[in-house]
């Protein structure tokens, strides 16, 4: 269920523009606002989840499943050789600004 506010989930469900450079039907991928490098994407499962100390071991393959297309998208946009980094904030001492789950796709070695 998408949650009532959530500016991820209304990216997801396409009601609220993004640039978006994958997408399945369980993940999305798109760019990040405020980029922090040349490269910086957000993957996100699609199902509205806080954070990672809510992941069910059901999710486990989903996660896989980002992992596989952060490396898609690395290829993709010419970063796989040069480097990047994936990385998931959790809670607000984890420096999380977004209440629901996302991986930064960022180029080079800077976070
Ligand atoms: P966090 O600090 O939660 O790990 O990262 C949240 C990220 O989401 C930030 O890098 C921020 O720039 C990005 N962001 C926040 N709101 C939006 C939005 O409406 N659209 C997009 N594309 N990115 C957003
Ligand atoms: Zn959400």
């Amino acid at each position: 269920m998408p949650q009532d506010g959530c500016i991820f989930c209304k990216i997801a469900a396409h009601s609220v523009p993004s640039e978006i450079v994958f997408e399945d039907d369980l993940v999305v991928a798109f760019k990040d606002l405020r980029p922090l490098a040349p490269v910086h994407l957000l993957i996100v499962p699609k199902r509205h989840i806080a954070d990672l100390n809510d992941v069910p071991g059901s999710d486990e393959p989903l996660y896989g499943r980002i992992v596989w297309v952060a490396s898609a998208l690395a290829k993709k946009q010419g970063i796989a050789e040069t480097g990047w980094q994936l990385f998931c904030r959790v809670g607000k001492g984890g420096g999380q600004e977004v209440g629901h789950v996302h991986f930064h796709l960022i180029s080079g070695n800077r976070c």
